[in-house]
């Protein structure tokens, strides 16, 4: 399942920050972050629930950028 949210985030460094952190946490089987558009496209693990997983999300890029959001 793929799933795509809006997110702020000031620059394309801090924008590769994002995507990294969201490919490593459980449940994410891929993200890509286009910081042009400001679109971070999620692709979950096979029965994942894409609420919890999107949270845990949101908390690992807040840890690497406390600048970012992602709205969910
Ligand atoms: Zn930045």
């Amino acid at each position: 399942m793929k799933k795509s949210y809006i997110i702020d985030v000031d620059c394309a460094n801090c924008a590769n920050k994002m995507e990294l952190a969201a490919k490593k946490t459980p449940g994410v089987k891929d993200a890509v972050v286009n910081f042009m558009a400001l679109k971070m496209s999620v692709e979950f693990e096979d029965g994942a629930d894409p609420k919890a997983v999107m949270q845990d999300v949101l908390k690992a890029c807040k840890k690497v950028e406390d600048d970012c959001e992602i709205y969910l």
